[in-house]
């Protein structure tokens, strides 16, 4: 083939191309967020360049991507610069469950059953959720994190359920393997209520610590039989939603309504 007609007809092929792509960015900003799926940092809760995960950070991981979300890793953050950055990074943020929360945070000495803490998480969790609140940042909480964003706001914890809060409801299960299940009551009109559309849900449950006296600007948005608080959303926020179960492990095993609350971070992530 002549040499001038194929460069001519390449000239012509990468053109196209060009031009396809310069469509495809036009549209793109126009429309990211149905395109793009939004970033959405899971705090630490193991070393993130592990190979394979735990199942309880692959719950998260797997619970935010059919949400529609891209999972990222958070390391462990050190100080506020380092926690602006990785905001700047991601569109909505999870914080997870985990370690007993130091009670030097809430102004309590440690309780003889107080089990393992992690000083380095709670500084991190600290400055993550410092920063995300600052600009509005959309949140879920779960389990450690709704006790997390609690004491954040200045409000303390039941160190130890058993011990401290005796009812005859378990929240964590005696083998401290399986969930426990119990009803919570859902506020009317709390994000809760509009995302899952039930005025009661069978909860899963595995906590040690639970939440005692509520922090600044949180409203209790649902509560066990036993008057355990299960789920708190933050005012003047767009969307900080905290849950003491799991809705992650809900819809790994099967509850799969429960992925509606990861859909809504997605959703506000994506604004
Ligand atoms: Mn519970």
């Amino acid at each position: 083939m002549n040499k001038k007609i194929s460069l001519f007809k390449a000239i012509k092929k990468l053109s196209a191309v060009l031009l396809l792509f310069l469509a495809l960015g036009c549209m793109s900003t126009g429309g990211a967020a149905a395109t793009v799926p939004p970033d959405i940092g899971i705090s630490w809760c193991e070393d993130p360049a592990q190979e394979e995960h735990g199942e309880d950070l692959q719950a998260y991981i797997d619970t935010v991507a059919a949400a529609g979300g891209n999972p990222v890793l958070l390391p462990l953050i050190e100080n506020e610069n380092q926690a602006k950055e990785i905001l700047g990074a991601i569109d909505g943020l999870v914080l997870t469950g985990g370690e007993d929360i130091d009670p030097s945070l809430y102004g309590e000495a440690p309780h003889a059953n107080l089990e393992y803490t992690n000083p380095q998480r709670d500084a991190s969790d600290s400055l993550l959720l410092a920063a995300a609140l600052k600009s509005d940042f959309p949140v879920v909480a779960v389990c450690r994190g709704v006790q997390f964003l609690n004491v954040f706001q200045g409000g303390t914890l039941y160190q130890d359920l058993p011990s401290q809060y005796g009812t005859d409801q378990l929240h964590r299960s005696a083998d401290e393997v399986d969930f426990e299940y119990h009803d919570i009551a859902v506020e009317e009109g709390s994000l809760l209520a509009g995302i899952m559309g039930q005025p009661v849900l069978n909860a899963n449950s595995w906590h040690h610590q639970g939440i005692k006296d509520v922090g600044a600007g949180l409203d209790v948005i649902a509560i066990a039989e036993d008057g355990m608080i299960e789920a708190l959303q933050l005012d003047d926020a767009a969307f900080v939603l905290g849950v003491q179960f799991h809705p992650e492990w809900h819809y790994v095993e099967g509850d799969t309504e429960y992925l509606a609350i990861f859909e809504e971070l997605v959703k506000f992530a994506s604004e």
